[in-house]
């Protein structure tokens, strides 16, 4: 198969590098359906260079291990607005939280981590504490936190399903906050923010729509 006159292997993957200096050629393996290498099945494709074109998701070793709730959707461990996972007392941040686009919203998270916490530590965040859930609604593929947990404003960074390239309006229900943009992509990231005081008295899951203005 071929596509603009270059060659498609599909079902394929790249098993080895070959070269010394630079690259001389890779050899590709069929996979089957569990995408596992068919033995027998490489063959060696000339070329100089290699470019490597992959999705990523949060590094779940440490988490998995520490028993933390993982969401489908992020593939990270669901996590409140003070970056506290499902286990008390376990904060995430960065890209094991989510695959951030931005190092500044990385650092944003680490910072709220880390004085989560601080106050952890020192019993200024209640043990045993109620929360909401927060769910994607119309043309959100991707939401994060999942879960408010009434100690902060609560920032969300969210994920349009679908590219809309006029204003939209990012509407958080309850408290049926609104807030302007003046596009949505989903290669970038949305980063709205509710304070705590408008999120008060919200007892139902909190929900998050895209809507072309
Ligand atoms: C190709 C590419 C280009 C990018 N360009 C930009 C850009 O131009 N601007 C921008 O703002 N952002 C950019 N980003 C995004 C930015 O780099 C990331 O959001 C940011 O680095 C994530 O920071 P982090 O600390 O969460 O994770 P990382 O930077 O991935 O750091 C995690 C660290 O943990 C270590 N580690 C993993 N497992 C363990 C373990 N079990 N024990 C101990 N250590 C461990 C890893 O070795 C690594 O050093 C880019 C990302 C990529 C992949």
């Amino acid at each position: 198969m071929a596509s603009f006159y270059i060659p498609l292997h599909l079902s394929h993957t790249v098993t080895e590098i070959r070269g010394k200096e630079r690259v001389t050629g890779v050899v590709i393996s069929r996979v089957d359906a569990d995408f596992r290498p068919v033995e027998g099945s490489e063959k060696l494709v000339k070329c100089d260079t290699l470019l490597l074109s992959v999705g990523l998701i949060p590094e779940n070793e440490l988490s998995k291990k520490a028993g933390v709730e993982l969401s489908s959707d992020t593939k990270g461990p669901v996590t409140t607005e003070t970056m506290e996972s499902s286990v008390p007392g376990i904060f995430t941040c960065g890209n094991v939280s989510t695959v951030f686009d931005l190092v500044d919203y990385v650092a944003q998270t680490g910072g709220t981590a880390g004085a989560c916490a601080a106050r952890y530590a020192a019993g200024d965040l209640p043990g045993s504490r109620q929360s909401v859930d927060v769910v994607a609604g119309e043309n959100v593929r991707l939401l994060f936190p999942q879960r408010y947990g009434f100690q902060d404003d609560l920032v969300l960074f969210i994920r349009a399903a679908e590219p809309v390239e006029n204003p939209v309006t990012v509407e958080v229900t309850p408290p049926g906050s609104k807030l302007n943009r003046p596009y949505a992509r989903p290669n970038e990231m949305l980063r709205v923010k509710v304070p705590k005081s408008k999120l008060a008295e919200v007892r139902q899951p909190v929900r998050v729509n895209i809507r072309e203005k």
